[in-house]
């Protein structure tokens, strides 16, 4: 009896999986997912990622255990794996979701639709998220995205399975893979029942806090959805989420707080795909700059030792410090305080994004490469259309945190600083240190470089980069190609700037 072979991705859930339903549909399937030696060694990925993956396999496989099947998780290669099944049982199509991965994932998936060519298996892919694959322009997007999330929701079609034909070993553990050891002190759960919790917390109640209470890092971790695992992993489809928020937005009467709340999140998954679009649509942005003439800005001078405090912890800004602490216990952080992070890497600590975003991405349980290196490049100032964000920590520790709860919190060195020096505590008489008994530069690091001074010197830096005509000329192309047509271009004001206004909200 000849089959189908459904290869999960980062699309690990059975309803609305439109390649399941498709191929359950001309005959009996097999549900595959391959644990890739060669993916687990990329330098962005990490045990973190492992572990949420590890649980939310699990859980899958419990979702087809109801349906009679069980999962088959295969250790190796995918065109090893390919070629061992087609060999044993050969099967006439390969069936998975359009994947806007990493590098590696990419050129893996050229490489399965070439082996598919060759044995004459049929390779269909099916989009998740409202991402369009060889899109021609950006004019139309908004309206494609929109198709996308409206369309029915596909729900488990009857299934018959076809096991291995070989029987496999157990699971790697993330040691067995290379991973070195990541623990997180408070992760969130793997799997579509967690993320359907998740989901409907947040739609029936957090939502509330949601405007006004995603910015700070204090309210933030109950505030935002904290779906962003749950979609990166596919747990929960991009389509149900916002199905799930247009009827709860249609449901809530008129005043009620989640409301707003509830709007500004349905901007958010509209940023989700546009950012990913911009990966898809543009590969190499995760290693270059996507606008080239910041070329040799950043790209010679790296500072390891600046490096090393931030990755540490021990920059002395207490609030970004706080912040990777926060990041490395729970493998989540609120988007401003991500901003934060890279800004303060990329301007008064002149490093370079890829590194960082390398770092970043192996501590986000949420990693997606597509809102990643998109995010990683805007904030950094090198895409050529969007205006500087620089974040000053101390300005946003006293926004955002103005009693100290976070930083006292996440840095117990800091709870005996008085409140006057909390957010500039290199700043506190030599008396006052010995008084609370906290000695800069013992107890607590001394920032390496002046906040005000390297900021400035980087944003010179930059901005005499941005007003060559040279790098002026290319920035129509960059906007023509990824940016925003939320807002109408108003023809007349078509400078830098005003281009680069059209994708602030975006
Ligand atoms: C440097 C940097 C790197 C980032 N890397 C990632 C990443 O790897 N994975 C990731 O999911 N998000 C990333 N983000 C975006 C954002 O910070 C997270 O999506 C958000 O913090 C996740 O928490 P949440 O699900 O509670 O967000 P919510 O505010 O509840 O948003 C709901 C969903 O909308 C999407 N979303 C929210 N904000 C953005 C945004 N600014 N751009 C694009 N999509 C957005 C996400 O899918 C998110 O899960 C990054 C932001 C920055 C500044």
């Amino acid at each position: 009896m000849s089959y189908h072979v459904v290869w999960f991705k980062r699309d690990l859930r059975l309803h609305d999986h439109a390649a399941l339903a498709a191929a359950a549909q001309h005959g009996p399937v097999l549900c595959l997912y391959v644990i890739e030696p060669g993916l687990w060694a990329q330098p962005d990925m990490s045990a973190r990622h492992y572990d949420f993956l590890l649980t939310s396999l699990r859980a899958l496989d419990a979702e087809l255990v109801q349906h009679g099947l069980r999962l088959q998780v295969v250790r190796g290669e995918m065109l090893d794996v390919l070629e061992r099944l087609f060999a044993h049982k050969p099967f006439i199509s390969l069936n998975a979701h359009e994947e806007t991965g990493n590098g590696w994932t990419f050129a893996r998936d050229r490489a399965v639709a070439r082996w598919c060519r060759e044995r004459g298996v049929q390779w269909q892919e099916y989009p998740q998220f409202g991402v369009v694959r060889r899109l021609k322009s950006r004019d139309h997007w908004q309206a494609a995205w929109e198709t996308h999330v409206a369309e029915a929701q596909v729900s488990v079609p009857p299934l018959t399975g076809i096991p291995l034909p070989w029987p496999e070993r157990r699971v790697p553990t993330a040691a067995a893979l290379g991973l070195p050891a990541d623990p997180i002190s408070r992760p969130q759960v793997g799997g579509r029942t967690a993320g359907l919790a998740v989901l409907d917390e947040f739609l029936s109640a957090r939502a509330g806090q949601y405007r006004g209470g995603i910015s700070s890092p204090l309210s933030a971790p109950t505030a935002c959805s904290r779906l962003s695992p749950y979609l990166a992993y596919g747990c929960l489809s991009l389509r149900e989420i916002v199905q799930a928020t247009r009827a709860q937005l249609a449901a809530l009467p008129a005043g009620d707080r989640r409301r707003k709340g509830l709007s500004a999140f349905m901007s958010r998954l509209y940023w989700h795909c546009h950012f990913i679009q911009k990966l898809e649509s543009q590969p190499d942005l995760e290693f270059l700059n996507l606008h080239r003439g910041y070329d040799d800005l950043r790209e010679d001078e790296w500072n390891e030792a600046h490096f090393t405090a931030l990755r540490c912890g021990q920059t002395g800004w207490p609030l970004v410090d706080a912040c990777v602490v926060m990041l490395r216990e729970t493998g989540w952080l609120n988007f401003r305080m991500r901003a934060m992070l890279v800004s303060v890497a990329a301007y008064p600590l002149w490093l370079h994004w890829r590194e960082v975003g390398l770092w970043l991405a192996q501590q986000f349980v949420d990693y997606e490469p597509g809102i990643h290196w998109s995010q990683m490049q805007m904030q950094a100032g090198t895409t050529g259309i969007n205006t500087t964000r620089v974040y000053n920590p101390i300005k946003q520790a006293q926004d955002h945190d103005p009693h100290g709860h976070f930083v006292r919190t996440w840095l117990p060195a800091l709870r005996r600083v008085p409140d006057s020096w909390l957010f500039e505590p290199w700043r506190m008489p030599a008396y006052v240190q010995a008084r609370c008994g906290v000695i800069v530069g013992r107890d607590i690091p001394l920032p390496m470089v002046d906040l005000e001074a390297a900021t400035r010197e980087a944003k010179a830096g930059l901005h005499a980069r941005r007003a060559r005509p040279d790098v002026r000329a290319e920035v129509a192309g960059i906007v023509a190609r990824h940016g925003s047509r939320q807002r109408p271009l108003r023809r007349k004001s078509r400078s830098p700037a005003t281009v680069s206004q059209l994708e602030l909200g975006l």
